[in-house]
C-alpha cells in the first residue's frame, strides 16, 4: 500500500507519495496556512487527497512538524500558530475517515536516519538537526523513543555551561522557550552570527563566517573554538545521559567540515579521559529525511 509524508514547516508542507518499499515516487510543496486552523485543516485534506487520485488508493498517512507533539497528539508549535493547542492528527483523521501518525519533524529525522540512512546498523543512534534551530530525537533499535511528554532529546535547550560563559565572557541570552542561556542560542545559525558579533562586533551571516574561517582570519577562529566548546559540551552531556552509537547530523550547520572534523575531540574534552566520542555523521537522506520518517511512522499504522 502506498504511504505518504506530510512534513509541516513553517512556510511550506511538503507531501510526498512512496510505495510499499518506501521508495519515494512523487514529492510536491505548497505553502503553510499558518493563521487559519480550518484553512490549514482543510489544505491537509485536499493534499492527501490529491496523493490519494495519483495511487488511486487510500494510502497510510504519516505528519511531521516542528514543536513538541503530546502523546495525546496535541500539537504545540511556534511555527505555525494555527495550529498550537489543537490535536491535528484527530481533527484530519475524522476529515479522511483512516488513521494518521504525526511526530515532531526532528523525531522524524531521526528515525528515518536510524532505519535507513547514515545511522543505519547502528542500535543506539542520536539524530541532530543544527539549523535556524537545534533539536534532536532519540532511537533505539529503530524504534523511536517515545516519552510521556515528548520533550526528550531537546538538547538546544540545556543551558550554557559555566565555565565556557565565563571562558569566553558570553552574554547571557533569553531563549525563545522561556529559559535562559540554552544553548541552542549560540550553536544554531544565527547563533553563529551572535558568537561573531560578540567577539568582533561585526554583524555578518553565518555562510559570511564560513568564509572568514576559509580565508584564516582570528577572530572566525576563535569563534569556531568558542562554538566547538559550546557544542562539544553539549553532546558530552548527551552521551553521558545516553551513549549513542552515532550521532547523526542534519541542518545547514552540519554542512560545515571545520564544525565536523574537529567535533569528536571537542566532545571528548567533556567526557572522561580515555573514554571516546560517539560516531559522528552527517545525514544521508537530507531535506527529504522529515516525509521519509513521518512515512515511516504512518507505514506503522495498523488499521483494524
Ligand atoms: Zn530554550
Amino acid at each position: 500500500m502506498a504511504v505518504y509524508g506530510l512534513d509541516i514547516g513553517g512556510t511550506k508542507i511538503e507531501t510526498a507519495i512512496f510505495d510499499h518499499k518506501l521508495n519515494m515516487i512523487k514529492s510536491w510543496r505548497v505553502d503553510t496556512p499558518t493563521e487559519d486552523y480550518q484553512v490549514f485543516l482543510e489544505t491537509l485534506r485536499q493534499l492527501v487527497e490529491q496523493a490519494d487520485d495519483y495511487t488511486g488508493e487510500r494510502g497510510k498517512i504519516g505528519i511531521g512538524m516542528p514543536g513538541l507533539i503530546t502523546p495525546e497528539g496535541q500539537s504545540l508549535s511556534a511555527n505555525v500558530p494555527c495550529a498550537t493547542g489543537k490535536y491535528i492528527r484527530d481533527d484530519l483523521s475524522k476529515l479522511l475517515s483512516r488513521s494518521i501518525a504525526i511526530e515532531n519533524d526532528t523525531r522524524c529525522f531521526a528515525l528515518s536516519e536510524a532505519i535507513s540512512g547514515a545511522g543505519k546498523g547502528y542500535e543506539r543512534v542520536f539524530g541532530a538537526i543544527i539549523g535556524t534551530g537545534a533539536a534532536g530525537g532519540f532511537c533505539k533499535k529503530g524504534t523511536l523513543d517515545k516519552t510521556r511528554q515528548g520533550f526528550a532529546g531537546e538538547y538546544g535547550h540545556i543551558p550554557l555551561p559555566a565555565d565556557i560563559q565565563s571562558k569566553y565572557q558570553l552574554p547571557v541570552h533569553q531563549c525563545g522557550c522561556g529559559l535562559m542561556a540554552c544553548v541552542e542560542n549560540y550553536v544554531a545559525g544565527p547563533g553563529i552570527s551572535r558568537l561573531y558579533q560578540h567577539i568582533n562586533g561585526a554583524t555578518i551571516s553565518p555562510q559570511q563566517w564560513v568564509e572568514r574561517l576559509k580565508n584564516k582570519e582570528p577572530d572566525a577562529q576563535h569563534v569556531l573554538n568558542c562554538y566547538l566548546d559550546i557544542l562539544g559540551s553539549t553532546f558530552a552531556s548527551l552521551a553521558k545521559f545516553l551513549e549513542p552509537d552515532v550521532i547523526v547530523l542534519g541542518g545547514g550547520v552540519s554542512l560545515v567540515d571545520e564544525i565536523v572534523d574537529n567535533l569528536a575531540p571537542a566532545i571528548e574534552k567533556y567526557l572522561f579521559a580515555g573514554f571516546r566520542a560517539p560516531q559522528l555523521k552527517r545525514a544521508l537522506h537530507g531535506d527529504s529525511s522529515g516525509v521519509r520518517g513521518a512515512a515511516l511512522l504512518g507505514a506503522a499504522i495498523n488499521e483494524t
